[in-house]
């Protein structure tokens, strides 16, 4: 029998480690506050729409596809996906909207940026040739494997690699510099948003996500992204573990500087390791009660950390199909500046960016017969920094922004009348529902100073048996990320384990 691990969250990270634990011949069970699988790759169902709460855009397929092949399975059996061409459509708030649809093959790409002329396609060229040199540094080097102490990047060759990053500019500032139109600049660097930090201030090795949809594609698992986490469930579960919802841990269990396990509704459950995949500033202050475990990360020091932002979702339940609808459109706010100041200092937004995702213009079934399942995002402040209160005034102010804006997609003139069932998440019910410190949907924000060494790493340095995997640990968020996150955190535990051969 294997050593036994207990982990807190059966989030994307959560089942990424545990399947490979379990996999390689431990005994793991998974302990998850809520009904479901997946964390924030929630889902909801109503009145036969269904929607995805959090992630929507599938980056990066094999990664997804990484977990399943591992244990020896048919990533398609539990996972089938396809490729969207156009990945999706952009528009710019301007009388009338100016449109573009951003295509995943270059060759028709290259025809949209050489309407631009040729100084603007060949900064294009330039920015992807830059970007996936310092991609190729950052997978080799930084993205993963974990910085268990300081000697692990202050030497001689980690300098030299991370010089190679160039980590110091910022994303929209590199935009800027190889492409003088605004319109590329700002369709290529808002993706920074995707792990909540605005491109004005995350490093310009983000802009690495952009090229990641031009150069691998956006992809669409049928029946959604939940689907991804009810399939890594599965796998899990066909491997011998055991994942017990509806179970909140109260405690991570610690004594003379070992993890013992689990307190869960005041029930000890004791293992061998633990792992908390709950958001890390959640962990540290919520579930480690002795200070002396939390090493520097004291309350003081979370509390003083940056947050990502989080983001307002209206799902709506529509009366009907729209024949021209993108699968993913984004409306860029007329004034974007402002609008990521907004976001990032805390005020309510005026002229917000929208992001539209229809489910049902791919897969049908994700409305019923004649409808069309609706997931409205709105960038918007944590709870940390924003200023105004998550109430029905609110919540209206920005139905009506996303009304006003969507109605000026052709097809959508009638939004508001076709809208027959709404569901809401703030970034309150973010906050409650996956315990994210103060509702910033991407964890820890990925500043420069919060990233690779600097951020929180898989092992506890204080105290043995206790490792940390999601998105405000190293690498950082969304599912691919979090997926490796949770790769390094098993890597790690097997390394500690002296009956494992790991090396
Ligand atoms: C609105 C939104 C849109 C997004 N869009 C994308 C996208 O398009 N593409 C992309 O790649 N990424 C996207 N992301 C990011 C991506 O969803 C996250 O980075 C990733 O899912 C985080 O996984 P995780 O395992 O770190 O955390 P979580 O999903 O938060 O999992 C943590 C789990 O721990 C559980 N937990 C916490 N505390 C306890 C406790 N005390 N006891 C028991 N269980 C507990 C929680 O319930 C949860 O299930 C989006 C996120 C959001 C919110």
């Amino acid at each position: 029998m294997g050593k036994k691990v207990l982990v807190v969250g059966a989030g994307m990270a959560g089942l990424s480690s545990a399947i490979r634990l379990q996999h390689a011949g431990y005994e793991v069970e998974i302990y998850e506050q809520g009904p479901q699988p997946g964390g924030k790759m929630h889902q909801i169902q109503a009145e036969g729409f269904t929607f995805d709460v959090g992630p929507t855009l599938v980056m990066m397929p094999s990664i997804y596809q990484e977990v399943f092949a591992l244990a020896g399975r048919n990533p398609d059996d539990y996972i089938p996906m396809k490729k969207l061409d156009p990945m999706y459509e952009v528009y710019f708030k301007d009388e009338p909207y100016r449109h573009y649809e951003v295509s995943s093959d270059l060759t028709k790409l290259m025809e949209m940026v050489e309407k631009k002329g040729p100084e603007n396609a060949r900064g294009f060229l330039q920015y992807l040739s830059e970007i996936y040199t310092r991609y190729q540094v950052a997978l080799d080097h930084f993205i993963t494997r974990p910085f268990r102490s300081k000697k692990d990047i202050y030497n001689p060759f980690m300098m030299q690699q991370a010089l190679k990053l160039k980590t110091f500019d910022s994303a929209d500032h590199m935009m800027a510099s190889f492409m003088p139109d605004k319109d590329l600049q700002q369709m290529l660097s808002f993706q920074t948003l995707y792990i909540g930090v605005s491109p004005q201030k995350g490093p310009s090795l983000y802009n690495i996500i952009p090229m990641i949809e031009l150069l691998y594609g956006v992809w669409f698992i049928e029946g959604g992204m939940h689907t991804m986490a009810q399939g890594m469930a599965r796998l899990f579960e066909e491997l011998g573990g055991k994942i017990h919802y509806n179970h909140q841990v109260d405690e991570i269990l610690i004594a003379g500087g070992k993890a013992l396990g689990l307190s869960v509704k005041g029930k000890a459950v004791t293992s061998d390791y633990v792992i908390s995949n709950a958001d890390f500033p959640y962990t540290m202050t919520h579930l480690i009660k002795e200070d002396s475990a939390r090493g520097k990360y004291t309350k003081e020091k979370i509390d003083s950390m940056d947050y990502s932002c989080s983001c307002l979702v209206f799902y709506w339940g529509m009366d009907q199909t729209y024949e021209k609808l993108a699968p993913h459109t984004f409306v860029i706010s007329k004034d974007l500046d402002d609008n990521l100041t907004r976001i990032f200092d805390g005020r309510l937004i005026e002229d917000p960016s929208i992001y539209l995702h229809v489910p049902s213009q791919v897969d049908p079934s994700m409305a019923p017969e004649g409808k069309s399942s609706f997931y409205t995002l709105i960038s918007v402040s944590e709870l940390g920094t924003g200023t105004y209160e998550w109430n029905e005034k609110t919540i209206s102010h920005y139905r009506e922004k996303a009304f006003e804006t969507l109605s000026k997609i052709p097809g959508l003139e009638n939004i508001r009348e076709d809208v027959t069932l709404e569901r809401i998440f703030t970034p309150k019910d973010f906050e409650q529902s996956f315990s994210a410190y103060r509702g910033a949907t991407f964890g820890l924000q990925p500043t420069l100073r919060q990233s690779n060494h600097w951020r929180p790493q898989a092992k506890s340095m204080e105290v043995e048996g206790l490792y940390f995997t999601g998105s405000s640990t190293h690498p950082g968020a969304g599912v691919p990320i979090v997926l490796q996150s949770g790769k390094i955190c098993a890597e790690e535990l097997r390394r500690d384990e002296p009956g494992d051969d790991f090396k």
